[in-house]
């Protein structure tokens, strides 16, 4: 295994956490449990449901089939017409769950309205849910029992643990709660003995609290909002979101870089840090899922 580039962003003192290496280190080691399965007649398949049109999640698709692909994981992708009935789908969910050829089962994010998304959630089997956002997956996490994680938040630890950065004993702050993201996340952290502190809208003096992070991961949704006023120095500072702004090339994070990269002591970039990680831990999810099914 190549070792890690150890990379300090130009003119700071900032290790860049490189997500994209990290992933490329996963795939390399899924490689051969995928061909240990396909000796055994066994090809790990991921079924994703994808209903409607945003281009977006077109995008999002088209990436995880050919990462599936590149690494012997069987991809299978239906698409609905966003005025599909909601039987229908559901009928799909229900077919996929008793299919044993079928390991893994995603559903695109977001399904469009009137369609009643965690209604398709709740029907999925926690077995098949290598997505990791079905209630019985979330409800797993807080018992601490075994279930597939969230691959956002599992992928952040991942990159958290390839370079060796300690989690126990710190103090986490999570700027976002949302259930695919912010809440899992500080869920994984507090399961590894971080302190962890959750913020979102209705905090007040977020700053307060940013600055006391040792670890901060920002999953707010809004183009660079964490500043580097915002934080202490020397903070690990892992960046979640991508976000589309008109007239700049490219995914924006929810971390402003250059200022936060003068404080940080390791920092993720977009592109290239935790989106890579992601589809890392869906690949690891379904060969698992496929593992645990054989
Ligand atoms: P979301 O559902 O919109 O949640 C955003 C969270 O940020 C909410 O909990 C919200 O608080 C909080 N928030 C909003 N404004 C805030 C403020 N002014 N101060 C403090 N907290 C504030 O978003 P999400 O789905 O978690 O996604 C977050 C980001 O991660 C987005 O940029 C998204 O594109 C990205 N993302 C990346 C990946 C990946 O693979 N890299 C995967 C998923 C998402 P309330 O709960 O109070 O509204």
């Amino acid at each position: 295994m190549e070792a890690l580039p150890r990379t300090l962003v130009p003119n700071t003192n900032a290790l860049l956490l490189d997500g994209k290496a990290v992933a490329q280190q996963v795939r390399e080691q899924l490689k051969p449990r995928v061909a240990a399965l396909r000796e055994r007649g066994i090809v790990p398949c991921l079924a994703v449901m994808l209903v409607g049109d945003d281009p977006a999640s077109h995008t999002y698709v088209r990436t995880k089939a050919k990462a599936c692909e590149s690494i012997g994981i069987r991809s299978l992708v239906r698409h609905y017409p966003a005025d599909t009935p909601q039987a229908t789908l559901e009928a799909q969910i229900d077919a996929w769950n008793a299919d044993p050829t079928v390991h893994g089962i995603l559903i695109q994010h977001p399904v469009p309205k009137p369609l009643d998304e965690a209604a398709l959630l709740r029907r999925l089997d926690p077995r098949k849910d290598v997505d990791g956002i079905t209630p019985a997956s979330l409800g797993a996490l807080v018992a601490g029992e075994p279930a597939f994680g969230a691959c956002t938040p599992l992928g952040i630890i991942r990159l958290l643990d390839a370079y060796g950065i300690p989690i126990e004993g710190k103090h986490a702050v999570v700027v976002g709660r949302s259930v695919i993201l912010g809440k899992p996340m500080a869920l994984m952290l507090l399961n590894r003995n971080a302190t962890v502190t959750i913020c979102h809208s209705r905090t007040r003096d977020l700053v307060r609290h940013t600055r006391e992070a040792d670890i901060l991961v920002a999953a707010v949704g809004k183009p660079e909002f964490i500043t580097g006023e915002m934080l202490k120095s020397g903070v690990v500072v892992i960046d979640a979101g991508y976000n589309r702004v008109e007239g700049r090339k490219g995914d924006v994070g929810d971390v402003d870089f250059d200022s936060a990269a003068r404080v940080a002591s390791a920092i993720t970039p977009v592109p290239g840090g935790v989106g890579p990680m992601t589809v890392a831990m869906l690949l690891h999810n379904t060969v698992l899922a496929a593992e645990q099914q054989a």
